[in-house]
């Protein structure tokens, strides 16, 4: 019997991929444009439930631990928080369709504080696949939570990116050998 998959699409944003993006992961993240919107398409074409997991914040929020750890990125109005280039593209030609899903997050992890827990059980998922930036941050902390939920994860390796390449690796590794998950 197959599992049923969703696509957990994270972090894909102007402001973390874009070369003046406030957080930009630069060119590892503008690298992966073409897989990130073939996987993306594929998912959403077979329908298969695919989430853009997007963080937000608001200016000045004192009470929010990343205000101290890097500049102001992804707040919430701004063209820095939309969608990079041809994944905004495909995400405008199907957000009306049921099962694609926007889900703004306030952590690194698309489970934190959010109902996507909620909503991959109330559709009998059980695999996850990841694609999204940054490998060693966003993404990692999603399949941390994902092992620690008990879904199967994948992660598709041309579609993750960082801006530390010694991070992406062991990041890679982690997946692998700790977290039990497959890289494709
Ligand atoms: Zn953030």
């Amino acid at each position: 019997m197959s599992e049923k998959r969703a696509l957990i699409n994270v972090d894909y944003t102007c402001d973390f991929v874009a070369a003046d993006g406030a957080l930009t992961c630069g060119v590892p993240g503008q690298q992966i444009e073409q897989a990130i919107v073939e996987i993306s398409k594929e998912f959403v074409e077979k329908g298969d439930y695919v989430v853009f997991a997007i963080d937000i914040h608001h200016e000045g929020d004192e009470l929010h631990p990343e205000t101290k750890l890097f500049p102001p990125h992804n707040l919430e109005g701004t063209e820095g928080r939309r969608l990079y280039r041809n994944l905004e593209a495909l995400y405008q030609a199907n957000e009306r369709k049921d099962h694609v899903y926007w889900m703004d997050k306030t952590r690194y992890s698309a489970f934190a504080g959010t109902d996507l827990e909620l909503r991959l059980r109330a559709r009998g998922i059980t695999e996850i696949h990841l694609v999204g930036v940054c490998t060693d941050i966003c993404v990692l902390h999603t399949a941390v939570d994902a092992y620690n939920k008990g879904f199967k994860t994948v992660i598709h390796e041309k579609g993750v990116a960082s801006f530390d390449a010694e991070g992406h690796e062991w990041a890679l590794r982690h997946f692998k050998n700790t977290l039990g998950a497959t890289v494709v």
